[in-house]
């Protein structure tokens, strides 16, 4: 037998690094943990993907501007009248009974931004989202007022003058225009639009909405002014979010590292690969245009908004070069390793597309069952019953009901097959479009026909023009138990 000791296995575990502070330099007391944010002074560019960016990003501002003048059947086509309890979307009227609808709509959206973002990453962030439009907004005054990029920066270092004052104070001037337009808008989803201007120039409006139009406003010049990608990269969760909803063959914005590697400067007519460098030149402009101040060499971070100026950037410069265009570019982690194509059908986008479609036609089918009528009963909380001088027993209720369709209607009122009990009540209920109305009701009984001493009842409610309309509300009709 052999004396040698078995062959020993390493011991399994992940390997680590020591990541405590150097005992020597570290000191507690001297460290800052705070980073104070460095102002970003993006350049302007142009190109491909910011021409679609200008396109999206005004007809967003322009469908967000435009919608409160809408209207549908004489009233506001979108309203969220929180007063009165009524959300108006075009030809649909919710009550807060109708919260399912609200809800449904909202994981619905919700579904459709995890999906878009498995197919395209952040591209919702780089074209369409409020804080992208209204930055941008916001960054195309400062452009036309400060100049561009080295102006701008030759303005922050530059001492008080009377056009640095001018050029500031005009700018801001027009920021704070912006943001109190974008606030009176946000304010007339909620109150009429026509309601809101008219008080608004007639200087007679509630405390509330002066509130929320003072409140937005300062909250738009804050968010698209001063704190811009700031919102981005520490506020909205969606970024942080992206890393585990896309996946390898989602489209993301990226720096081919093997095209353009190594990056050095070089002269146009200079045989660089002889050189041994790649197509990236290191000018820096991809940089430089960057709304949120990264790199997109350094791979893909969370902070990229993908708004594409740095695909723009780099285009101009490949052209200029007579390089083929396509060193930043929209691209899929998979192709940028292996090659090939991008790979539309994918277990988790039809995943996706499935439920959103599953989630949409049951959306569909429930609002096409609704009925447009709500009837709710309440009953006299102070008497159970009531005898009258007649001997009779009396239960009285108050009805509520809502017509939730868009057009005046005629409804009947009748109990249900309880015989014993009669009804005093309007013959006809006249309902305007969204109205609703609070009847009273009145059910007796004679005591020597009644068998038990509660009975279940339903109020049914029936429109007269038509038939598929109709609700009912259950309650009960009480009575003296000696019987
Ligand atoms: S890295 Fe490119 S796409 Fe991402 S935010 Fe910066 S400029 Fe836009
Ligand atoms: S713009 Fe293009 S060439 Fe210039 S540094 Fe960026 S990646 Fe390199």
């Amino acid at each position: 037998m052999s004396d040698k000791p078995p062959p020993q296995t390493p011991p399994r575990q992940i390997p680590t690094r020591d990541q405590s502070p150097d005992p020597v330099i570290f000191n507690p007391g001297s460290v800052d943990l705070y980073a104070k944010r460095e102002k970003i002074q993006a350049r302007s560019i142009s190109g491909f993907f910011q021409n679609i960016r200008i396109i999206t990003i005004w007809a967003t501002l322009a469908v967000y501007l435009l919608l409160p003048w809408v209207t549908w059947d004489g009233r506001q086509a979108l309203l969220f009248d929180l007063p009165e309890r009524k959300f108006y979307i075009f030809w649909w009227t919710f009550l807060p009974q109708d919260f399912f609808f609200l809800s449904w709509l909202l994981i619905l959206a919700a579904f459709s931004l995890f999906a878009l973002t498995v197919f395209a990453g952040r591209v919702y962030c780089g074209y369409i989202c409020p804080q992208t439009v209204w930055t941008k907004i916001f960054m195309i005054i400062e452009h036309y007022t400060e100049g561009e990029r080295n102006a701008r920066l030759r303005m922050d270092k530059a001492g008080l003058s009377l056009e640095k004052v001018l050029r500031r104070g005009m700018k801001h001037l027009l920021w704070l225009a912006v943001a109190f337009i974008t606030a009176i808008t946000f304010v007339g989803y909620f109150t009429p639009a026509k309601t809101l201007t008219h008080e608004l120039l007639h200087f007679s409006l509630g405390f509330w909405e002066f509130f929320w139009i003072a409140f937005f406003t300062l909250a738009t010049y804050m968010n698209a002014g001063w704190m811009r990608e700031q919102v981005c990269l520490f506020m909205c969760p969606y970024g942080r979010f992206q890393s585990v909803m896309i996946d390898r063959d989602s489209l993301i914005i990226s720096y081919d590292k093997a095209r353009g590697d190594p990056r050095g400067s070089r002269r146009k007519e200079t045989d660089y690969k002889a050189q041994g460098l790649g197509d990236c030149i290191d000018c820096t402009l991809c940089v430089q245009v960057c709304p949120t101040g990264i790199d997109i060499r350094d791979g893909l971070q969370y902070e990229c908004i993908q708004c594409a100026a740095c695909i723009d950037a780099c285009d101009s410069i490949m052209d200029q070069m007579g390089y083929a265009r396509g060193l930043v570019r929209y691209t899929t982690e998979n192709i940028l390793e292996n090659g090939g194509k991008y790979k539309l059908l994918r277990l988790r986008l039809i995943g996706y597309a499935a439920v959103i479609s599953i989630m949409a036609s049951v959306f569909l089918v429930a609002l096409a069952l609704r009925v447009p009528l709500e009837v709710e009963t309440i009953r006299d909380r102070n008497q159970l019953y009531r005898e009258t001088s007649a001997g009779m027993i009396e239960n009285s209720y108050l009805l509520k009901i809502m017509n939730k369709s868009q057009k005046a209607e005629s409804y009947s009122l009748r109990l249900e097959a309880v015989p014993e009990i009669s009804m005093r009540a309007p013959a006809t209920l006249d309902i305007g479009p969204g109205e609703m109305i609070t009847v009273p009701v009145t059910l007796s009984a004679d005591p020597g026909y009644l068998k038990q001493s509660k009975y279940d009842i339903t109020f049914a409610v029936q429109s007269r023009q038509d038939e598929g309309v109709h609700k009912s509300s259950e309650s009960r009709f009480l009575a003296p138990t000696s019987r």
